[in-house]
């Protein structure tokens, strides 16, 4: 099967460039290779796509700036220059793309930020404002802060992080690598290119070497591995190379790229995972109201709340109870169970003088909401296919 379509068919992008693409060593920043980025962006914006940048760079461009020696930095030497490369290449995107009166808004992550239900929570709420102010988020991780523990260290496996937080259906991996191989070309003469991969199967992870370039910290290593969070979550993905001018309208016009395909569909992929992986940490007693707006694929908003029951933390899965005691969605909490209680059967309006600070209007939003009549389903079909094994 193969997943490749015009990019101008695709819903939300995510494009990950590394940092040997935009950062040249002696001379530092590439303006023009940037500029006919930004100029590719623009054309996907205005198909009506959105698009979201997770950009490496800021190590390599703080190095040019300080004009640091080549070879290995330490930590400290490492996040001093990511500090000072962070804030201009943050620049240089807000220049590049306010060409086509594009606006950049900056987002700096750490892994606790995409791991912890609620802190992803928050930044995915962040993001999708951007996108729905027509903004376009330049994302990295946040090296500044972030040491070995408790970092992603590679921006393939944060990319991916990101397409699948964002419920994106294409990510796009430019490198200097043009795509995957079935050995490392440098080394096998006969390495073959292969175009496209309907699955990640564990031959196609021997096929990736575990080499990264100076400038750069993935290598296909990473790239397999940032493969199989964006497809299991039916994101696609493509690696190719950034290395000319252009990429993306070089991969529209056909130049050589390898296409993974997605496996099932990005709401299917949250909405399993909500009903699938977690326990309720808690009830919403709804009124007949809501269990008709549920049905009709609204948010819960507190007004439709009547009782709140058990301890939860924002994030954390409750059960919504309809008024004959059955449950009848599951989903993610905005509001801890205290302040839930505090807003229950309250207008959405209200909130702010409630608890002192402007929350979300929905108690739980139907993005994060599956109905349990679908869990039941799931469920069923399930032992139906076990009967036919
Ligand atoms: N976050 C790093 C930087 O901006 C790059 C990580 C990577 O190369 O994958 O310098």
């Amino acid at each position: 099967m193969t997943s490749r379509k015009p990019l101008g068919r695709y819903r939300r992008i995510v494009i990950k460039i590394g940092s040997a693409l935009l950062v040249d060593r002696k001379a530092g920043l590439k303006k023009a290779w940037l500029d006919a980025m930004c100029a590719d962006i623009a054309g996907l914006k205005a198909k009506g796509i959105d698009v979201l940048v997770v950009s490496s760079g800021a190590i390599a461009l703080g190095r040019s700036v300080l004009d640091l020696p080549s070879g290995a930095l330490k930590l400290e030497e490492s996040q001093a220059a990511a500090a000072v490369g962070q804030i201009a290449l943050a620049r240089a995107w807000s220049e590049s793309l306010s060409r086509d009166e594009i606006v950049a808004g900056q987002i700096l992550l750490t892994l606790g930020d995409t791991e912890e239900r609620r802190r992803y929570l928050n930044a995915r709420a962040t993001i999708n404002q951007l996108l729905k102010i027509g903004a376009v988020p330049i994302i990295n991780e946040n090296d500044t802060v972030a040491t070995s523990e408790i970092r992603y260290g590679d921006n393939d496996r944060l990319a991916a992080r990101v397409a699948t937080m964002t419920g994106a259906d294409l990510l796009i991996l430019l490198s200097d690598i043009d795509g995957l191989y079935t050995a490392p070309p440098h080394l096998d003469p006969n390495a073959a290119f292969l175009e496209t991969i309907g699955e990640i199967t564990p031959e196609i992870e021997a096929m990736a070497g575990g080499a990264a370039s100076e400038l750069s910290r993935g290598g296909m290593r990473t790239k397999i591995d940032a493969g199989k969070i964006a497809t299991t979550s039916g994101c696609a993905m493509i690696i190719a190379s950034g290395k000319t001018e252009s990429p993306l309208s070089a991969i529209e016009t056909g130049a050589r790229s390898s296409w993974f395909a997605p496996s099932g569909t990005p709401v299917t992929a949250r909405k399993t995972w909500i009903a699938g992986q977690l326990q309720p940490a808690g009830e919403l007693h709804v009124d007949e109201g809501a269990v008709t707006a549920l049905g009709a694929g609204k948010s819960l908003l507190p007004a439709g709340v009547r009782n709140v029951t058990g301890l939860f933390s924002r994030g954390d899965t409750v059960a919504i109870v309809g008024p004959e005691g059955r449950e009848i969605a599951r989903g993610l909490a905005s509001y801890d169970a205290e302040d839930a209680r505090r807003i229950a059967g309250r207008k959405s309006a209200e909130i702010e003088a409630i608890l002192g600070y402007a929350g979300r209007a929905a108690m739980v939003h139907r993005d994060d909401m599956v109905m349990t009549a679908q869990i039941r389903q799931k469920s069923e079909r399930q032992k139906k296919d076990a009967s036919y094994a």
